[in-house]
């Protein structure tokens, strides 16, 4: 009787996996949309780490609460789940900024933020005239003697007519990256930097900036870009224009923190991994939602999904949420060595870093080989408007992992509207558009699933 029952067992058992194997995989693709298209899982936990733990700066206590919760919500969903300890070193802003604008003896109040990473200048602040450059490369035509004791004011916008906006963002990113570094070279004593952003807003927009130390290091604030186009206008009119700024950063002692790490363990071969992530930090205003817990959820979603379809996956899915993507990338670094001294193979790394809109496509990096089988699964992705299969790819967690050779990968998603958001008090839950969010999921899911299923690497 026994005999017979484990018999029975068996057969059905094959008949399933047979049944399963034999799915087509535009079935499959199609149950894994469905599935995230029907189910509101991500976008409530999303709006719970966006209302809950908002301002997520390495280190700071938005991201400790952030890391907490999210290894919960990943508790159910993962056979395994750990907290992988990184040292974030820290920046704080301090209260909030204070910036005016002084003609004619009338000062006016407009919103800035300091740059992450500035240092502040304290209760006395600074006052200066101000010098407008398009750009740190303008800095050397004007020289040292227009520049001295001033505020350089960068105001070199993000070109409207170029139609990628990462594009755009990386060719005015400079000034905003070392433009205070540049401009003090040239002895001015504060920048002020035009919001890196496409859209004309009042929101000012906030990001990395460093310093060399042979140089001395000089206070740096965005302001919006409005308020940018206001200042080169008042400029034109009256050179004599001063500005006041008074920032208040600093930096405090370095603080233990976590890459929450979840894993779904392979059927076949469970030593290959496919790593897929975003970063579970933020900056430090708005709540983080675009830039990155969409991308967050587009990764976590992937292993509620196959656990919920009951999809055996050949190889290991292992979810990272990587600490510190915004100022110093200690979660991503120790993520490779981590790999690196196991000996692990990660067969590919997936990140989603840019937004929770439409997605459209992947950028991919790999041999031309594996870019090949990367290229064999796009006509699936098709019907559901993921057309675009981009050589080159990656993010700024992962790259980390591209020493070893691992076949880097990122989610593209409709790029327009992403820096109406990125890094300003504007990123908010209520930026997210449930549909888009969920297509970003199945899609992520999707690609994880088939890059394993058609071992598309090897
Ligand atoms: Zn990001």
């Amino acid at each position: 009787m026994k005999v017979f029952k484990s018999l029975c067992l068996f057969l059905a058992l094959t008949a399933s996996s047979e049944l399963f194997s034999q799915e087509p995989d535009s079935v499959l693709i199609s149950r894994i949309y469905r599935e995230a298209l029907t189910n509101t899982w991500s976008y409530n936990v999303l709006k719970q780490l966006c209302k809950e733990a908002p301002h997520r700066l390495a280190g700071s206590e938005g991201s400790l609460k952030a890391v907490h919760l999210m290894y919960q919500k990943l508790l159910p969903v993962a056979d395994t789940v750990y907290l992988q300890e990184v040292t974030a070193k820290r920046w704080l802003r301090g209260k909030k900024e204070e910036i005016e604008i002084i003609a004619d003896g009338k000062r006016r109040k407009i919103p800035g933020l300091a740059l992450g990473g500035s240092i502040g200048t304290g209760d006395k602040g600074i006052r200066a005239q101000v010098i407008e450059v398009q750009g740190i490369e303008e800095l050397a035509k004007i020289g040292r003697e227009k520049i001295q004791g001033k505020i350089v004011f960068f105001n070199l916008a993000m070109d409207p007519m170029d139609m990628s906006p990462g594009r755009q963002y990386g060719k005015a990113g400079s000034q905003r990256f070392n433009g205070a570094e540049k401009a003090a070279y040239y002895g001015a004593c504060g920048t002020l930097v035009r919001s890196l952003s496409n859209s004309l807003s009042e929101y000012p927009h906030t990001g990395i900036m460093r310093y060399v130390d042979s140089i001395p290091k000089i206070p740096a604030v965005a302001i919006s870009t409005i308020e940018a186009e206001n200042l080169s206008k008042q400029l034109k009119e009256n050179p004599r224009v001063e500005v006041s700024m008074k920032t208040w950063c600093s930096v405090p002692p370095n603080e233990k923190s976590y890459n929450v790490i979840a894993e779904i363990r392979g059927s076949e071969r469970p030593e290959e991994i496919i790593t897929v992530g975003g970063h579970i930090d933020s900056w430090d205003v708005g709540e983080g939602a675009h830039d990155d817990g969409a991308g967050c959820m587009h990764s976590m979603e992937v292993l509620r999904i196959i656990k919920t379809l009951g999809i055996k996956t050949k190889r290991t899915i292992r979810v990272v949420l990587f600490m510190d993507e915004e100022m110093y990338q200690v979660g991503g670094q120790r993520y490779a060595q981590w790999v690196k001294e196991r000996n692990e193979k990660i067969y590919a790394a997936i990140e989603s870093d840019s937004g929770g809109a439409m997605p459209v496509g992947f950028g991919c990096s790999a041999s031309d080989k594996q870019f090949a089988g990367f290229l064999d699964i796009k006509p699936l992705f098709e019907p559901y408007g993921v057309k675009l299969f981009r050589n080159g790819g990656g993010g700024t967690d992962i790259r980390f992992l591209g020493e070893l050779h691992v076949p880097l990968m990122n989610l593209i998603p409709e790029p327009q509207r992403y820096f109406e958001f990125h890094h300003s008090a504007n990123d908010t839950f209520e930026k997210i558009s449930f549909r888009e969010l969920q297509l970003g999921c199945a899609t992520m899911a999707a690609m994880v699933v088939m890059l394993d299923l058609k071992d598309s690497f090897n």
